[in-house]
């Protein structure tokens, strides 16, 4: 009976410890709207180099393989669970910010990108080296603008933060991983094309910043949703009105910009 007991104990304890990090990421639907729209934005150029690492098989399709091989029982991917975010401390300004965010060690979201960069250009790696790369490059830009995947390290980027989502329990980081998203009641393909109407100066202001402001517009957003989203709070309609804007103009630069890295790294 004890033993049940510790065992029981044991199990529940470990769930506990397991689903806080088992935070996905913009779920499915988000992380394709990212690369749908990327792919409305590609170059001549990046579209044919592309083709020759995926095939015909668009960026969409292959966005939310990362998150998949989560699943992965043999451990070959183990060691990509940390590139999906980086943990910074609240209330930074710009400067330390980015001071903090290139100086952090390890394998993040941000070190991370930087360094698929390089492999996706780099020809003296395989066909299938570069192309695990730029899978994992598609996925992590969304991871990106997903606000709290720049989140804090004490609540694992929300993840700790019980909330109700009508009234379903859930917490902060699934709110906006997938719920507000889900919310929108449309298939990635529409949501992209809704959110896919922008003038070039637009793209072009968004593109032409660096990647750290990227990473520290996310920042800002997490902030908002942080100050505005206490433990236990009920989440219903006005949550989506207070954030949609922020939501959906978070997808659609993240589209852009998924864009404007990879026409560079395919110049
Ligand atoms: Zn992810």
């Amino acid at each position: 009976m004890n033993k049940r007991i510790t065992l029981l104990k044991a199990i529940v304890f470990s769930l506990i410890i397991i689903i806080p990090i088992e935070g996905f990421s913009w779920g499915v639907t988000g992380h394709r709207v990212v690369a749908e729209i990327a792919q409305n934005h590609l170059s001549r150029k990046a579209k044919k180099e592309i083709k020759k690492l995926l095939g015909n098989e668009t960026l969409a399709e292959w966005a939310n393989w990362p998150d998949f091989i989560k699943s992965d029982t043999t451990k070959t991917w183990k060691h990509t669970s940390t590139w999906h975010y980086v943990n910074m401390p609240g209330g930074l300004q710009e400067e330390e910010f980015i001071v903090k965010l290139k100086s952090q060690a390890g394998n993040n979201l941000y070190n991370q990108i930087l360094v698929l960069k390089n492999q996706i250009a780099d020809r003296s790696l395989s066909i299938e080296q570069r192309k695990t790369a730029l899978v994992f490059l598609i996925h992590m830009v969304g991871d990106l603008h997903q606000p709290l995947h720049i989140g804090h390290e004490e609540d694992l980027g929300g993840n700790r933060i019980k909330v109700t989502w009508f009234d379903e329990p859930t917490n902060i980081h699934a709110v906006w991983d997938e719920k507000l998203v889900d919310f929108q009641q449309y298939s990635y393909t529409e949501y992209a094309t809704i959110l896919n109407r922008t003038t070039r100066e637009q793209r072009e202001s968004w593109q032409n910043t660096s990647l750290e402001k990227w990473f520290y517009e996310s920042y800002i957003i997490a902030d908002k949703i942080y100050a505005q989203t206490p433990d236990g709070a009920k989440l219903k309609y006005r949550y989506n009105y207070i954030f949609e804007n922020d939501l959906n103009t978070q997808l659609l630069k993240g589209g852009i910009r998924l864009a404007k890295i990879l026409n560079e790294v395919f110049q």
